[in-house]
């Protein structure tokens, strides 16, 4: 694992390309939220992001997850499930994650809903939609959305917070990541008028795609590589 001054050094330069797309597109770096991903790192990778001030982080296992929080002695960290749920694992989730950006199914809002109804707790959700029609990416297709939205609105323990999708690997050809990204923003935008409700987030964009997401209007964007270094 990297050390903490490597860590704040690839901070900067992250700083340095949000603030350079957010130029390109008369965008204010401030309406941008960087989510660390520890996943894979160990608890340092969440220390050091504690330390840069940020109090989120995402994880895409709920095991590796609470692992780290019963290993750890820092206070105040919010974690955001950022891969997929199943079915047997949404016990865990209250109390341990303060938001899941993978929601994508009206079976995974009713066990969410029956569990956090049990405990009397609330949670932020995402709905993710595979706007990218990728094959190997989970998440609704456009539509379904609606349903969903209605499932989560009736729904007096979920809150519906934003929106999240994976774009398709596709480094060479940036165009397809923000076709995918356009089209998250189309659909939020369209469910918010349509519902007349705020959906404040947008969280696309990962370590090789941010300039275009940010283009598309991100409002979060979850990195892992650029701040802790890729493992091989
Ligand atoms: C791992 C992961 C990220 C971070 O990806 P990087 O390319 O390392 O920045 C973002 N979102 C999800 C859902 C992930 O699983």
């Amino acid at each position: 694992m990297i050390s903490e001054e490597e860590f704040k050094e690839n901070l900067k330069r992250l700083f340095g390309r949000i603030e350079k797309a957010c130029e390109c597109e008369n965008r204010n770096p401030d309406d941008i939220s960087i989510l660390p991903v520890t996943k894979n790192w160990p608890i340092e990778a969440v220390q050091y992001s504690r330390n840069a001030g940020f109090n989120r982080v995402g994880e895409n296992r709920v095991q590796e997850a609470i692992e780290k929080q019963n290993n750890s002695i820092l206070l105040d960290m919010n974690w955001d499930l950022i891969g997929h749920l199943q079915s047997n694992k949404v016990r865990w989730i209250p109390g341990n994650f303060a938001r899941v950006q993978t929601v994508d199914s009206i079976k995974l809002i009713k066990k969410l809903e029956k569990i956090l109804n049990h405990e009397n707790k609330k949670l932020g959700i995402f709905l993710q939609v595979n706007t990218g029609k990728d094959p190997a990416k989970a998440g609704i297709f456009e539509n379904q959305c609606e349903e969903l939205v209605d499932a989560v609105l009736n729904s007096n323990f979920l809150n519906l917070e934003g929106f999240m999708t994976i774009a398709p690997y596709a480094p060479d050809e940036p165009s397809i990541a923000r076709l995918a990204f356009s089209r998250l923003r189309n659909l939020r935008d369209r469910i918010s008028e349509n519902y007349h409700i705020e959906i404040p987030e947008l969280s696309m964009g990962m370590s090789e795609d941010l300039r275009e997401a940010i283009a598309e209007g991100s409002t979060m964007i979850r990195v892992g590589s650029a701040l802790f270094g890729t493992r091989d």
